[in-house]
């Protein structure tokens, strides 16, 4: 905590210990306060009235009970989140995970990084997120709607287009979304489309949702390049995952001109140096729900698959790295290959993947690193837009949706940009970034009173 400000220091190691052994929360708070040393110093208001104490905690923490009836008709238990952690904004927004290693403190951490993170879109949206500890992987369509339509039973009471409106994560796509969509269409009696996004397009889903974190992240990244008369096109780039985000991410930096060479999933990874057949990809993943391991066998010749344990994605020499699996994938030891292997771009999709090592060790690098509640804000964006459509009764053309989306992206970079510059940190787009959406949540709490 060398050079950071008393009262900061002293939040934070207070926050620690009232919400102990939530370690992912620990650091994105950490992360975050790190950041608003120079604000403080700017602006000591922003010190008073516990600002910084009642940002840090959520409005409504609720975790409840999910019994389930599988297959074999035996009962299945569950737990259940969500975090609502800030609405000084607009209401509650965030996905929910459905992931074995979901808990409290993994909830916390994300829905305090949506809060930001949703305040750099600049559209009217709160921060929150939920989930369960409910593993998908194996389970049939049937248990996956049982185990949806449980959730649902008990977190339908809590939300509503204009109090709190979930969307998917990882382990939560369209279908899951359509079970839960239905769960609460029946309990309440209304067709109250704005209360969950990501949903399909024959329901009241927004074309371009589905793409969306996967194209932001890449506006972000190219927006970054063209700053410094630079592009995407004819780059070597890796990205991790293969779910909803690296899939897109894919599909949008092939689009650019650059060539996708690798990709992962949690038990492995595949290298495809012809560059990485999405179709396939797609088929694996969001067909036959099966492991990225299969591409070796269906794609034949050219492509090799390296077990996880056996060696990292990252030891795969990239220029732009687009790490879009899950938090801390990344760890200081991957960053060093990365940059001993020439990376110049890290563009997070995921929440949080970098370590605080990785992060340091790519930042002393002068790699250009765009953080993750920034690149990976378009998910949300457009799922604002969704709920834009839902509340006027419209529906827009995939062009048009993903025009707002890129000029959204833009946006954000430019902010971030603009905020690093504004404080002495030119190309920080981390500081850049928690400076700027901590200004806009801080500028409404204090607006509001102490609430
Ligand atoms: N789960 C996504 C995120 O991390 C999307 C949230 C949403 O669309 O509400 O931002």
């Amino acid at each position: 905590m060398k050079g950071m400000d008393v009262k900061l220091a002293s939040v934070i190691s207070e926050v620690l210990s009232r919400n102990a052994g939530e370690g992912e929360f620990h650091q994105a708070v950490h992360e975050v306060l790190g950041s608003l040393t120079r604000v403080i110093a700017k602006n000591p208001n922003y010190a008073d009235d516990a600002l910084i104490e009642r940002i840090c905690e959520p409005e409504r923490q609720i975790i409840f009970r999910v019994p389930w009836i599988d297959d074999k008709g035996q009962v299945q238990i569950n737990r259940g989140f969500r975090v609502q952690f800030n609405s000084a904004l607009g209401p509650y927004k965030g996905g929910l995970r459905f992931h074995p290693s979901v808990n409290l403190g993994i909830i916390k951490f994300l829905g305090f990084e949506q809060t930001f993170k949703n305040a750099l879109t600049g559209m009217p949206i709160g921060g929150g997120k939920g989930g369960s500890d409910f593993n998908p992987r194996g389970r049939s369509n049937n248990e996956i709607m049982r185990f949806c339509q449980s959730f649902m039973t008990e977190l339908h009471r809590h939300l509503g287009e204009h109090t709190d409106v979930p969307a998917g994560d990882i382990g939560v796509g369209g279908r899951e979304i359509g079970y839960m969509f239905g769960q609460y269409k029946r309990l309440t009696n209304r067709y109250e489309a704005g209360v969950l996004t990501g949903k399909g397009l024959v329901y009241g889903g927004s074309r371009a949702r589905t793409e969306a974190t996967g194209y932001g992240a890449t506006y972000f990244v190219e927006r970054m390049l063209a700053s410094r008369g630079s592009a995407i096109e004819g780059r070597r780039t890796v990205v991790s995952g293969s779910g909803n985000v690296a899939i897109y991410t894919i599909e949008k930096i092939t689009q650019c001109g650059g060539i996708v060479v690798a990709c992962s999933d949690s038990n492995g990874y595949v290298v495809d140096e012809s560059g990485i057949d999405l179709d396939l990809v797609k088929e694996i993943k969001e067909v036959r729900r099966a492991r990225i391991a299969e591409y070796v066998t269906l794609k034949g010749k050219g492509a090799y698959y390296v077990e996880q344990g056996q060696g990292s994605i990252w030891d795969v020499p990239c220029e732009i790295a687009m790490p879009s699996a899950t938090q801390n994938e990344v760890t200081g030891k991957d960053a060093q290959t990365l940059v001993a292997n020439g990376v110049k771009v890290v563009g997070e999709g995921a929440n949080m993947p970098s370590t605080p090592e990785a992060v340091r060790v790519f930042q002393e690098a002068g790699v250009l690193f765009a953080p993750g509640k920034a690149a990976n804000a378009g998910g949300v964006a457009t799922s604002a837009l969704e709920m834009q459509q839902n509340a006027s009764r419209d529906s827009w053309t995939f062009e048009q949706t993903e025009a707002r989306l890129a000029k959204i992206m833009h946006g954000i970079h430019d902010l971030c940009a603009e905020t690093a510059e504004e404080y002495g940190a030119p190309g920080d787009y981390v500081l850049g970034a928690n400076i700027a959406g901590f200004v806009r949540v801080a500028e409404a709490m204090r607006a509001l009173g102490v609430i």
